[in-house]
């Protein structure tokens, strides 16, 4: 393209709220043939909500909310941030915890009232050794809803399961039939549970799914996406996004997502709405179109 016709093409996608921090990401845009995109914060709103609290029998529901929202209080997850909203619409108060520690991908650990608590995925309590038993049921079953369910162990025993639930952002539906219009393929990339996430991909219609990945294994996730379909678009928001936006063919940053997910990306989003992707492709198409 000609640097006249990628001017064009960059400010006529900046009024669509686009906004190209390099002219080539117009020109790699338009050979893409897959897009990927982080589930939370990026497909769903990112702030999701405590919609299921399952305890085993003997245990008290609102004594074990306080503990866990006393933990989870220590967290910047948006998992974290649900739980203590639930359990300060509860009105319950929090007790002093100590020896908090957070395993990213994981879950959290610390101490409260005298035990040992962990809050967390299926694969940290597994990992620790710890059984599901039935909870896992009711786990599978609110991840076939498209909740995240997470697993709360007492003292090495699993009590509880906690399910949250994220809302799809408002352009997300519509934004994965524009890129299949457009002949691309649609993955998506979360860390969630595999059940959760094919569930919303369902909803989005989306082909292909990369679920259960540790926050560094992101770069590994977007190099075989490449493999399988080709040139790759990654559109993210978070921190952990910040080396696959890198290592994409084109990064995407969602605006309001974190600085380092912007400084890392080719391409920002100044409009929360997946819709502005899908005009930054029609757009790198149109602008080359014209110059041939
Ligand atoms: P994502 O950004 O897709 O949510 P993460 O890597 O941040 O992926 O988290 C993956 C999983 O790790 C979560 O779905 C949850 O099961 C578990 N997890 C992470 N942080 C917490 C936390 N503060 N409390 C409980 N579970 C957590
Ligand atoms: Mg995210």
């Amino acid at each position: 393209a000609t640097p006249v016709s990628i001017m064009v093409g960059t400010g006529r996608a900046a009024e669509n709220g686009v906004l190209f921090r390099k002219g080539e990401a117009l020109q790699t845009l338009r050979s893409a043939s897959v897009i990927a995109l982080d589930k939370t914060g990026t497909l769903t709103k990112g702030k999701p909500e405590m919609t299921d609290f399952e305890v085993a029998e003997d245990t008290d529901e609102n004594a074990l909310l306080a503990m866990v929202a006393a933990i989870e209080d220590n967290s910047e997850h948006p998992i974290a941030e649900a739980i203590v909203r639930a359990a300060k619409e509860r009105e319950l108060s929090l007790p002093p915890i100590s020896d908090f520690n957070t395993h990213a991908g994981m879950g959290v650990q610390a101490q409260t009232e005298g035990h040992r608590l962990e809050i967390g995925a299926d694969r940290y309590l597994q990992k620790l050794g710890y059984e599901l038993g039935a909870f896992k049921d009711t786990a599978d079953k609110l991840a076939g809803e498209g909740k995240t369910p997470l697993y709360v162990a007492v003292d090495g025993k699993t009590v509880a399961v906690i399910a949250v639930a994220d809302t799809l952002r408002e352009g997300s539906v519509e934004a994965v039939k524009a890129f299949h219009q457009l002949g691309l393929k649609v993955a998506m990339v979360t860390g969630d549970n595999r059940r959760t996430a094919e569930a919303i991909a369902k909803k989005l219609g989306i082909d292909d799914v990369m679920a259960e990945v540790m926050p560094d294994g992101k770069v590994e996730a977007v190099k075989q996406l490449r493999q399988r379909y080709g040139q790759l678009a990654f559109v993210g928001d978070g921190i952990n996004d910040a080396p696959a936006l890198a290592e994409a063919d084109v990064g995407i940053a969602v605006g309001t997502g974190t600085d380092v997910a912007i400084e890392s990306a080719d391409v920002v989003l100044m409009r929360d709405d997946l819709r502005g992707v899908v005009n930054a492709f029609a757009i790198s198409r149109a602008t080359l179109r014209n110059i041939r």
